[in-house]
């Protein structure tokens, strides 16, 4: 429970001394409700007497009304909080995990699914807010009031005290038992949510390719599996809670009979009057409520307490540390001084000892086989995780010192998945210099060849993606995001060829908008059709982590055995390779 207890003062954030003196005013409000409880015990010890004093009696008449009365004044204190702050924690909440995820380690964010993210900014953030406004009131007066109540069972008569204490004795492993299982059971229930809000998103993204291959359908096999896991997960998690929660609910009533029995026993004997029987069955009653409700109680903390933990697991995720004598890289040049690499969780390096220099102003293409590290290389500069051995400097300034938006605003990237928000097209290059001017954003659109199609569409540039999404072709959606790039007019450029997946067509306008780019900036470019970078100033050949050569597109070839040159013969023969004729002899077509 401490442990809960410190996640919620973590949840409620900026509210956090609100939550204090919230959980001081239901400390106190529950303790004079325990303690109106307990007036019951000395108002009916006096009306059993023989005469009653009425006098007597009216006094804890009022003493009740007057318990009663302040614990519904600080219940409305109380409700300010539980009701008034619950959007605010959960918008704080949100606020929070955004700047955490914004200032989130490139690496550690990759690693994270969509879906799970989703959940924690979405459902987790609002179970957290109810937990911290809600439940811990309800927390506060669970355990308040059964100790007060039962010091003053005690208080009045010990023998009937020692019954409550050892039902509660008794009561109390299984009330763990519940608290365990439903434990494990909600942590896996918890994972299985994640796992299946992931599996959504990806099967709504991959809608199109599921469709194509036949399993569209509610029963398709990827998500079938993952909501049964969710289903079982579930149904255990109950399962396993439900026995030990009757028992201790079965505990808490057989006590009441105990303490019933033993009571009539000492009335017998004339020990106990039967008035302070009676007030002792009522508080007593008041007093194995919450202890049953806590059971049940129990399952709401357990839920509560993973969506805490999965927040506090995102709000502890440090960024990258920022190394101190950081300067503005006076120039754009990009070194890699001995750089390994190696990716979270692996033991092999991506990168091993790599030296590059990129001039400024030039281009350079990394080309090499499928998994050499040519990504990771253009990743690095970009500061998406810190090499574990050598340095990767922007103008002879160590990244590590520079903050991630800082050296962010250096780099421009084009990526061949391109990511439209659901925004205007307008927004959406702006994304690039968001204080940019309508006629900036045109004349970026204009250089990136996105002028034209836009211009025919009704709306122009306040036409929304989302509205046309699938309608903007895959050369249009590139162009957009080179107009974005162009925008940002960032000294550095790191492109992903982005003309690779394109028709012939497409290409030849994508590729005039990636000129007008790249011109008199520092460019890095992963090509993988040797054709589109014959003319860059430096071609790279990476493999297996390594540079294996270096050199023009001439130098390389020279070297008629080296690896450049077996990939230009190799990519030279696919270009001319055709379809065998069919038997009707008609087809004939060329590869990509
Ligand atoms: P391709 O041409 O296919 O895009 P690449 O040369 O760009 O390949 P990288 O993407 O840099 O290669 O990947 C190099 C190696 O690092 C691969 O073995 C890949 O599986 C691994 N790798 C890439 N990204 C990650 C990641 N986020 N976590 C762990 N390993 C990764």
């Amino acid at each position: 429970m401490r442990r809960i207890l410190r996640l919620m003062f973590t949840a409620a954030g900026p509210y956090a001394p609100q939550f204090h003196a919230t959980l001081r005013v239901s400390l106190a409000a529950s303790a004079v409700q325990a303690a109106a409880y307990a007036s019951f015990v000395p108002l009916l010890a006096e009306l059993s007497r023989d005469p009653v004093r009425t006098g007597r009696a009216w006094l804890w008449v009022g003493v009740l009304a007057a318990l009663v009365v302040t614990e519904g004044a600080l219940r409305v204190r109380e409700s300010g909080f539980t009701y008034g702050y619950w959007h605010l924690v959960t918008q704080a909440t949100r606020l929070r995990l955004g700047e955490r995820l914004r200032a989130m380690p490139q690496q550690e964010l990759a690693r994270r699914a969509a879906g799970d993210l989703t959940s924690v900014v979405g459902a987790n953030a609002t179970a957290a807010a109810t937990a911290v406004s809600a439940l811990s009131t309800l927390f506060v007066q669970l355990v308040t009031v059964p100790v007060v109540l039962g010091a003053v069972v005690l208080a009045v008569d010990w023998r009937l005290g020692l019954v409550l204490a050892a039902a509660v004795g008794a009561a109390l492993p299984f009330v763990r038992r519940v608290q365990r299982s439903s434990n494990t059971g909600f942590h896996a229930v918890d994972e299985a949510d994640a796992a299946s809000a992931n599996r959504i998103v990806e099967y709504v993204q991959g809608l199109p390719v599921f469709k194509a291959t036949g399993q569209a359908g509610a029963d398709s096999p990827r998500l079938a599996t993952v909501l049964a896991h969710q289903h079982h997960a579930q149904s255990a998690a109950n399962r396993s809670a439900a026995a030990p929660l009757a028992a201790a609910q079965l505990l808490v009533r057989l006590a009441l009979v105990a303490l019933v029995a033993v009571g009539s026993a000492l009335v017998v004997d004339a020990k106990l009057s039967l008035g302070l029987l009676v007030a002792i069955v009522v508080t007593a009653a008041r007093f194995a409520e919450p202890l049953s409700m806590a059971a049940v109680m129990t399952k709401l903390f357990e839920m509560s307490e993973a969506a805490l933990t999965r927040i506090d697991e995102v709000l502890r995720v440090e960024p990258l540390p920022v190394a101190p004598g950081g300067t503005e890289p006076k120039d754009f040049e990009i070194r890699f001084e001995h750089v390994t690499f190696a990716y979270d969780g692996r033991d092999e390096p991506t990168l091993r000892a790599f030296d590059l220099t990129v001039p400024e102003r030039s281009l350079t293409a990394l080309v090499g086989p499928s998994g050499s590290g040519k990504t990771t290389v253009t990743r690095l500069i970009s500061r998406f995780a810190d090499p574990q051995h050598g340095t990767v400097r922007i103008g002879r300034v160590d990244l590590r010192t520079l903050g991630p938006d800082e050296v962010l605003r250096h780099i421009a990237v084009v990526f061949q998945d391109v990511y439209l928000f659901d925004d205007t097209i307008r927004a959406n290059i702006a994304l690039g210099r968001p204080d940019a001017t309508d006629a900036q954003i045109e004349a970026a659109a204009r250089a990136a060849n996105v002028h034209e199609f836009v211009a025919r569409l009704p709306l122009g540039y306040d036409t929304r993606v989302g509205e046309i999404g699938s309608a903007l072709s895959g050369g249009e959606r590139q162009r957009i995001s080179i107009a974005r790039a162009i925008l940002k007019d960032a000294p550095i450029v790191l492109l992903d060829e982005p003309t690779a997946a394109l028709d012939t067509e497409s290409e030849v306008v994508v590729q005039q908008a990636v000129d007008r780019l790249v011109a008199g900036r520092t460019v890095v470019v992963i090509a993988h059709r040797l054709s589109t970078v014959v003319g860059a100033d430096q071609i790279v050949v990476v493999d297996g982590g390594r540079v294996t050569q270096r050199g023009t597109h001439a130098e390389l070839l020279a070297d008629a055995e080296g690896r450049y040159a077996r990939m230009w013969t190799a990519q030279l023969a696919a270009r001319h390779w055709h379809l065998p004729p069919t038997e009707a002899g008609a087809r004939t077509g060329h590869a990509p």
